[in-house]
């Protein structure tokens, strides 16, 4: 049977200036329903001095807020249950998925009906991209608990594949069902479909002639589009393998790559890219390696409006061999609040709490990230109080200690200067994190 080459080819392969326009109109209504039912968007706008009207063409975005973790962290639970991002009463709600925490709070995410429903038709254009069809067995061996990314099997079922609900099962299990079931199609992470076919290997199944996989998706690391990584995986068990991106904030997957495997085509339709300066929040032109910012169009549970993704990446608009128009971007890696230093998980809001507690300092800080000998370190800088008779030997000594008391790991070193010397105070937005690590932007 031969199948249609899109799930959606009016707005896969939409031509750009169209595009443009649907966005435009979908990014004006989202943000006069942010501003009329959101209170965190009424108050954020406000303070901002800005109105829905303000948008009339799309770079008039520039003008509106950030959003970032943090506020997703700040303002849930406050007022409502679903927090004051959200912009719709709880009766309309059906689902909510949670982040992990790994790096703090888990944030929660709500979808009202036709956010889900669609969110999964998000989901089977990717399916359908990366070549699943109806005559398909496909397993979702993914965590199903509170994870977004569970739902997604709701998108291979609509569809028309036979799905598995495999979630996360112990290796032996899941080959298992791999032998006797022989489905086509699996998703996973990078790292484990790698473990994976090695367990096969080892317990007598080779992956290329006794199990029927012809594809695997990945997600959730960078491996699946990084060649070598890919390809290692792909020659282990004789498939395809395509990197798929999402964010606990928005979609299972926001992104996918097609077969042409050169970036992951995001869904421009339903998410509005911006690609921003790490530390000043500028825009960045198309192609530009900076962080990622997501403006949700139609999800109204709680819209996410210049969401900074905390991802370093960029985007490519120029046309994809596959045919589809919408851009596709590249991941370099994570923006996190979050660095180790000698195995210990340091994030700065600890560093913080200890400076604000010692006295005789103003308080003020400034924390550089740097490599020192293939292994990262950090410095704190700081300024004494200007009644503050101690020597800076003895400053330095009191803050290292104190650091390594509540975080486990000392300094590199401490910088003592003067009051107002930091000049930390200045800026609207206080910088007070410098990375001066080696970050790989050639991936
Ligand atoms: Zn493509």
């Amino acid at each position: 049977m031969s199948y249609k080459k899109y799930w959606n080819e009016e707005i896969e392969t939409i031509d750009r200036k169209d595009l443009e326009v649907l966005q435009l109109e979908r990014l004006k209504e989202m943000v006069k329903f942010s501003y009329e039912n959101s209170p965190y968007y009424k108050r954020s706008f406000d303070e901002a001095g800005v109105k829905p009207e303000d948008i009339q063409q799309l770079s008039d975005l520039v003008k509106f807020p950030f959003i970032n973790k943090q506020t997703e962290r700040d303002t849930q639970g406050v007022g409502s249950f679903l927090g004051e991002l959200a912009a719709v009463p709880e009766e309309e709600v059906v689902f909510i998925s949670t982040s992990t925490g790994s790096t703090g709070v888990p944030t929660m995410s709500p979808f009202t009906k036709q956010d889900f429903d669609e969110f999964q038709d998000t989901e089977s254009r990717w399916f359908w991209q990366i070549g699943m069809r109806p005559n398909d067995r496909y397993v979702h061996a993914l965590n199903f608990s509170l994870y977004v990314g569970g739902p997604d099997v709701i998108g291979a079922q609509n569809l028309g594949a036979l799905c598995i609900w495999g979630g996360t099962l112990p290796s032996e299990r899941l080959l298992y069902i791999l032998k006797t079931y022989q489905p086509t199609i699996l998703w996973t992470s990078p790292s484990y479909a790698w473990q994976l076919g090695e367990k096969a290997i080892k317990s007598g199944i080779d992956p290329k002639k006794d199990l029927s996989i012809k594809k695997i998706i990945v997600a959730g690391e960078l491996g699946g589009s990084i060649d070598a990584t890919r390809k290692a995986i792909e020659d282990l068990w004789g498939a395809e393998l395509y990197d798929f991106y999402g964010l606990s904030d928005i979609f299972g997957a926001c992104a996918a790559m097609c077969d042409a495997k050169d970036g992951l085509h995001i869904c421009e339709d339903q998410i509005l890219v911006e690609t921003v300066d790490i530390h000043t929040g500028e825009i960045l032109p198309a192609g530009s390696v900076g962080e990622l910012v997501f403006t949700t169009l139609r999800k109204k549970a709680r819209p996410m409006i210049r969401f900074r993704t905390g991802d370093i990446g960029w985007i490519d608009n120029t046309p994809c061999s596959c045919g589809r128009t919408h851009g596709r971007i590249h991941i370099n890696g994570r923006k996190d609040d979050m660095f180790i230093v000698s195995a210990v998980n340091v994030f700065p809001s600890d560093i913080e709490a200890v400076i604000r507690d010692i006295k005789d300092i103003t308080g003020e800080y400034l924390i550089r990230i740097f490599e020192k000998d293939f292994t990262c370190k950090y410095s704190v800088e700081i300024e004494k109080n200007e009644d503050n008779f101690k020597t800076d030997e003895e400053i330095e000594n009191e803050v290292s200690t104190a650091l390594k008391a509540r975080i486990g790991v000392k300094p590199y070193n401490v910088v003592v200067h003067h009051d107002g010397e930091l000049n930390t105070r200045s800026e609207h937005k206080s910088r007070r994190i410098i990375d001066e690590r080696n970050l790989d932007y050639s991936i």
